[in-house]
C-alpha cells in the first residue's frame, strides 16, 4: 500500500507517557507474551466494520499481566460512538467463550487515533468500499514522521481522497457526515460511485 501522507501540520505534543504503544499493533507471534489471548481477540471485529478486527483498528491496545490478573486494554474509537459498549461486551464474551480469565479495561486517554490503524486495516477498509483515513498529523509514531518527511513533495496530491472502487483521485465531498459521524460522504467523479471516507481523527 502507499502511505497517504497528508499536509504535515504542527502536532508536536506527545500524549503523556504511557506504557501502552503509540501506534499500530502488529499481529502477535507465538513466542510473544499472552499470545493465546491475543489470538482469541483476533476474532473480535469492529461492530461497524465487520471486516477488520479490534487489533487492526487500533482499538485493542494491550494484553498485560497485573498484580490482580490478566488485563485487556481497549481504547474505543470515538467516545460518542454507539458501538463503544458493544466492543467491550464483544471482548468480554470472546474471552469468556475461550475460557480466558481476564478483565477488560476501557481506557480513553490517550484518545484513539486513526493513525493506530494497521496497514492491513486500511487495505480491508478500501476493499470494503470505504476510503481509509489520511494520517491525522505528525508526531505520533516515529515511523510516520519519517514517511512524512520523505513524502513532503507529494503532499498536495495526497490531500485528495482516492476512490476505493476505481482508485481515481477525482473525487468530491458531498457531505461531511456519511453513514456515521466518523465518516464523510464522497462521490467519485470518475466512476460516479458514492463512497464513505473514514475521517482522520
Ligand atoms: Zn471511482
Amino acid at each position: 500500500m502507499h502511505a497517504n501522507a497528508t499536509s504535515c501540520t504542527v502536532h508536536a505534543e506527545q500524549p503523556a507517557t504511557s506504557a501502552l504503544p503509540d501506534g499500530p499493533i502488529a499481529r502477535k507471534e507465538p513466542n510473544e507474551a499472552h499470545y493465546a489471548t491475543w489470538s482469541v481477540l483476533e476474532s473480535v471485529t469492529d461492530p461497524e466494520i465487520p471486516v477488520v478486527n479490534l487489533r487492526e483498528m487500533g482499538i485493542l491496545r494491550a494484553v498485560r499481566q497485573t498484580a490482580t490478573g490478566l488485563e485487556v486494554v481497549i481504547t474505543p474509537t470515538y467516545s460518542g460512538c454507539p458501538a463503544m459498549s458493544q466492543m467491550e461486551d464483544d471482548v468480554v464474551n470472546a474471552l469468556a467463550t475461550a475460557g480466558v480469565a481476564a478483565r477488560v479495561l476501557t481506557q480513553i486517554a490517550p484518545a484513539w487515533s486513526t493513525d493506530w490503524m494497521t496497514p492491513e486495516a486500511r487495505e480491508k477498509l478500501r476493499a470494503y468500499g470505504i476510503a481509509p483515513p489520511h494520517p491525522s498529523g505528525c508526531g505520533t509514531a516515529g515511523v510516520n514522521v519519517i514517511q512524512f518527511a520523505s513524502k513532503k513533495t507529494a503532499a498536495s496530491a495526497e490531500l485528495t481522497v482516492a476512490c476505493p472502487q476505481c482508485g481515481s483521485h477525482n473525487t468530491t465531498e458531498t457531505s461531511h457526515f456519511g453513514s456515521t459521524a466518523c465518516k464523510a460522504l464522497y462521490r467519485c467523479l470518475n466512476c460516479l460511485e458514492p463512497f464513505d471516507y473514514f475521517k482522520p481523527y
